[in-house]
């Protein structure tokens, strides 16, 4: 069909890793703590008193979620701060050296670097190299053992990949990590696959675990750290001494119920939930692959693809500039992105496809259409729609596909 320009079509969002909608019970949970209740939760009378149940209780369902006590769980202001508290907060509470895989998101990745770390590689399909990780383990060990270099007190990977969705066998490197650096702390982000898979029993051996509530059906600028006992970590915020010390600020009262609702509703849905959008993911995937030049990401050459998430479909579309593609499929209404964006809205070129080995021509023509809980098959035909269009519009101008040919 032709793509349009000018009428406003339907929208079509499929960018729910960037971030998904919070559920109607979660804003309804939430009202009454941004209204009438303003309770401080240390307050010592009947509204502080109130504000601290809503928030103790709900921690369990975010415990749950996260495989941990209520006692354990550190509330933050979102994924971020969370990867931030676990990465410095080891670091500045042990000193050493942090690990992560090349294909971290940005608020593990920057710290880790920051902080003069070392990225591990992943395969073609985004899978960490096991063996690569327990050679640089060794290899640091031994050159702090002659006082060549730090130890490794911190290695940090994510159970899924935001890009590419490919999610990581966190059990057995975390074997990996116990075996080849015993004092190291292992972290892992859950912030995109808490929603989809079972991250308390995938994550059980993983002391410190991440997660962001808008990412899971819950509201903007909330998150938590599940901090197991043993583990020691400095705060980020000193203040008021509130999370037990770990995390000063006053309580995001209403956040924090938001989240705990969209934990709760997580337990209770994702596996028909997942099993409903993987089908839909499928067929979309189908449906794109059938155009000339268009391969997923993950499964070079008709591979089989790694274990990964049921929303995320992300595929190479040789012959066209990514940005100029979410441009005309804006257009007609359908929502997705390219690498990561970046605060200016701009895309920047991914260092997770960089890490793959994705040759730079077919990560120019990236592209992530990422469902969700509010996906449905109109969404996924009108993606199926008006792609191969939009694609052949691109081609026509692309100058650097007719020069290939
Ligand atoms: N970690 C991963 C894997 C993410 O995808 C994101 C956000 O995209 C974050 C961390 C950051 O979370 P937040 O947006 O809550 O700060």
């Amino acid at each position: 069909m032709e793509v349009t320009v000018g009428v406003p079509p339907p929208e079509a969002y499929l960018d729910h890793a960037a971030s998904t909608p919070a559920r109607p019970e979660v804003v309804e949970a939430m009202l009454p703590w941004l209204a009438g209740q303003w309770g401080n939760p240390t307050g010592a009378h009947a509204r502080g008193r109130a504000a601290r149940r809503a928030v103790d209780e709900a921690r369990e369902p975010v415990a749950e979620l996260l495989g941990c006590s209520g006692g354990e769980v550190v509330f933050t202001s979102g994924g971020t701060e969370a990867d931030d508290l676990a990465v410095n907060g080891v670091l500045d509470a042990v000193g050493g050296m942090a690990m992560c895989s090349a294909i971290e998101h940005h608020a593990v990745l920057d710290p880790v670097v920051h902080r003069g770390g070392m990225t591990v590689p992943v395969d073609r399909r985004g899978v960490v190299d096991c063996e690569a990780l327990a050679a640089m383990l060794d290899a640091a060990a031994a050159a702090a053992a002659s006082g060549d270099g730090p130890e490794v007190t911190l290695v940090s990977v994510m159970v899924a990949n935001n890009e590419v969705g490919t999610i990581e066998p966190v059990a057995h490197i975390a074997d990996v990590v116990a075996r080849h650096a015993p004092s190291a702390v292992m972290h892992t982000d859950a912030v995109q696959a808490a929603a989809w898979v079972d991250v308390a029993a995938m994550a059980a051996g993983v002391p410190l675990v991440s997660l962001s509530g808008h990412k899971i059906g819950g509201p903007k600028g909330i998150g938590a750290l599940a901090v197991r006992p043993g583990v020691a970590l400095a705060p980020r915020l000193r203040g008021g001494g509130q999370e037990r010390g770990r995390r000063s600020g006053t309580h995001n009262v209403a956040g924090i119920v938001g989240l705990g609702v969209a934990a709760r509703l997580v337990l209770e849905h994702r596996a028909g939930l997942a099993a409903s959008v993987g089908a839909m993911r499928d067929r979309l995937e189908a449906a794109l692959v059938g155009i000339d030049g268009v391969s997923v990401t993950v499964a070079p050459d008709g591979t089989a693809p790694p274990e990964r998430l049921p929303t995320i479909c992300h595929v190479c579309v040789s012959g066209v500039d990514s940005e100029a593609l979410l441009f005309l499929l804006d257009d007609a209404g359908v929502a997705a992105s390219a690498a990561s964006s970046c605060a200016s809205g701009a895309t920047e070129s991914s260092h997770v496809l960089a890490a793959m080995g994705v040759s730079g021509a077919d990560a120019r023509g990236s592209l992530r259409l990422s469902l969700g809980w509010t996906t449905d098959d109109t969404a996924i035909d009108r993606v199926i729609e008006v792609m191969p269009a939009a694609v052949a519009r691109l081609r026509l101008f692309d100058v650097s596909s007719s020069e290939r040919s």
